[in-house]
């Protein structure tokens, strides 16, 4: 399923339509960026400073797209042999409708991207490993859902797959195709996992039985149940990570928060924690557009991790 512009599948109201109370967007990545370091988020949010795809992103990408396509083959042809055989055609996809892909090898270095594919293909079997997609019949695929919460916010974000048992019951399956280490991004994946079960409790007012993270690398399942309690928590506290992003925007004040994940960071060089100084603060009307995000896609499904 290719996905559309902000509408989920219960008719919450689309980025064109939004309920005139709503008056500020937030997805599980925004959110995660400020939980993690105030700045990212401003370099990300506020500034919208350009992130050079990494070979590992563009991997992430290319083979969310191969597992988003195995679905269109009738169930007894999703084979690795057939996943396999979707990596090309699929990256030469991707190329050409995000050209900043290209960039990423040399146009004459056909052993980098040969080594490229394979790696694709290699994270494929850590699927094959933990699921066999033939028996499976995912109700959506890169789907956006949305809703609004505390009457004024909505959260929105792209499900890599939702399957849907015969009793109603629903799985969130998110793909995690990094190669770094786990335990620097398990907390980020299950505050995304909860986002999304949070939307679908509201939207559908059921909770999801399962929040799954398949680590294709490690070829490993993560499930997590969640309960309608924590949710009632957890949105509280997306409701209070906005009210302080807004703060911190008034205030212009977005502090950097040192850990490991810096290691991962496009934005070191403006990093005061590495010596570097942020660009002024832009324009207020540009910084203090919240439903900014409600109106575009965000960043590549499974780039961003
Ligand atoms: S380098 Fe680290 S502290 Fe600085 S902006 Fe990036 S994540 Fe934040």
């Amino acid at each position: 399923m290719t996905a559309e512009p902000v509408i989920d599948q219960q008719g919450t109201p689309g980025a064109g339509a939004l309920p005139v109370t709503v008056r500020a967007s937030l997805s599980p990545s925004r959110a995660a960026d400020f939980k993690t370091c105030p700045l990212l988020y401003r370099f990300r949010s506020i500034d919208r400073l350009p992130e050079r795809p990494s070979v590992e992103q563009a991997r992430g990408t290319l083979v969310h797209a191969v597992l988003e396509r195995l679905f269109d083959l009738p169930s007894a042809g999703r084979t690795p042999d057939a996943a396999g055989d979707l990596v090309a055609p699929q990256w030469d996809r991707l190329v050409t409708e995000q050209p900043e892909l290209a960039g990423l090898f040399d146009p004459d270095d056909e052993v980098g991207t040969a080594e490229f594919l394979r790696s694709a293909a290699a994270l494929l079997q850590g699927y094959f490993a933990v699921e066999d997609p033939r028996r499976l019949e995912p109700a959506e695929r890169e789907s956006l859902i949305s809703a609004v919460v505390d009457d004024e916010l909505l959260i929105r974000g792209y499900l890599d797959r939702l399957d849907v048992a015969p009793d109603g019951a629903l799985r969130v399956v998110d793909y995690k195709t990094g190669g770094a280490p786990r335990e620097a991004f398990e907390a980020r994946a299950l505050f995304q996992l909860k986002f999304y079960a949070l939307v679908l409790w509201r939207t559908r007012g059921v909770v999801p039985r399962v929040l799954r993270l398949l680590y294709l690398k490690d070829a490993e399942v993560c499930d997590y149940s969640p309960d309608a309690d924590e949710l009632l928590r957890f949105e509280r506290t997306v409701v209070a990570l906005w009210q302080a992003i807004e703060q911190a925007t008034a205030r212009q004040d977005f502090r950097p928060r040192p850990s490991r994940l810096c290691d991962w960071c496009n934005h070191q060089a403006l990093c005061p924690s590495f010596g570097g100084t942020p660009p002024p603060f832009p324009d207020r009307s540009a910084a203090a557009d919240p439903l900014r995000d409600a109106r575009s896609r965000p960043a590549t499904p499974g780039a961003d991790e």
